[in-house]
């Protein structure tokens, strides 16, 4: 019986230990020159949270509202009190929903939105959020640069242009380079965008992609993946999700082209760390696909 007891408390402490040890990034060192990229497990939605070397931080979408909660206190634990770049990709709730909390709870610096609006309660509150703390919106399209210095640039990609027909299609898009290391942010851009981008003079070849639209099959058209030549995609997508994202065709074609797929799904919070030659990917559990 002894014997046993001892095996399950063995086994529960290796469960235990295996578990703070994947959540716990390899290296991790606070110290360093690194640049972090937190893909923040926020089930069907997106938000993406970016701690830069000099300290600044960029927030991209907060989930829905119930998700709030959980981003503050993701970013808190981290050690952050402020934004000082906060991104509405565009004004649809699963990426919306909570950024009034967020806004609510940070000091927060800049604030930028595309150049659509939104009767939903979600955006008004959002405004009103906005508006209580003395913040103006800046509402940005493509061609906008909000960070230049030595080795980060942060620059807005899309939307391109001034009408679209989807809402999805207004969606931000957000090219960060540091260094030699590229990561693009496409929201929920969809064919209409990837096709003006594709038009564009833009540099769209990154090593990260933030896969457009949760997998969905409205996005990550082919030669739009040929032209960002990613070698990480990163799946913002709740389990068992209502539109059956991420799409098996969206999977084939990444896993086509050799690009290693982290889903929060799957992996829960995922993060990306670079010193601007080498990244490393660390998930909550599980591993790539
Ligand atoms: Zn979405």
């Amino acid at each position: 019986m002894k014997k046993v007891i001892y095996l399950i408390v063995f086994i529960a402490a290796a469960l235990l230990f295996e578990f703070a040890g994947t959540y716990a990034y390899k290296n991790y060192d606070d110290g360093d020159n690194s640049l972090k990229v937190h893909y923040i497990d926020v089930w069907q939605g997106d938000s993406t949270f970016i701690e830069l070397p000099n300290g600044k931080t960029i927030l991209i979408d907060a989930g829905e509202v119930e998700y709030g909660d959980r981003v503050v206190k993701y970013i808190k634990s981290l050690g952050h009190s402020k934004i000082d770049y906060l991104f509405a990709t565009h004004p649809h709730s699963d990426h919306i929903g909570g950024l009034k909390k967020v806004v609510k709870t940070f000091d927060i610096g800049s604030i930028y939105m595309p150049d659509i609006t939104s009767n939903s309660t979600l955006y008004l509150d959002l405004l009103k959020a906005i508006e209580t703390k003395n913040k103006k919106i800046n509402i940005v399209k493509a061609g906008k640069t909000i960070i230049s210095e030595d080795d980060i640039d942060l620059k807005v990609l899309a939307p391109i242009e001034d009408e679209y027909e989807e809402v999805n299609d207004y969606s931000i898009v957000l090219k960060l380079t540091y260094k030699e290391k590229k990561f693009l942010f496409m929201a929920d851009a969809e064919y209409e965008s990837e096709m003006d981008l594709l038009d564009s003079k833009y540099d769209l070849s990154a090593d990260v992609l933030k896969v457009g639209h949760h997998g969905s099959t409205s996005s990550t058209n082919y030669y739009f993946l040929k032209a960002v030549k990613p070698s990480i995609g990163i799946i913002s997508v709740g389990k068992n999700n209502d539109y059956g994202h991420p799409k098996d065709t969206i999977l084939e074609k990444l896993k086509k082209q050799n690009v290693k797929i982290y889903r929060t799904d799957l992996n829960g919070n995922i993060v990306v760390r670079t010193d601007g030659r080498y990244e490393e990917v660390s998930v909550q559990y599980g591993s790539n696909s």
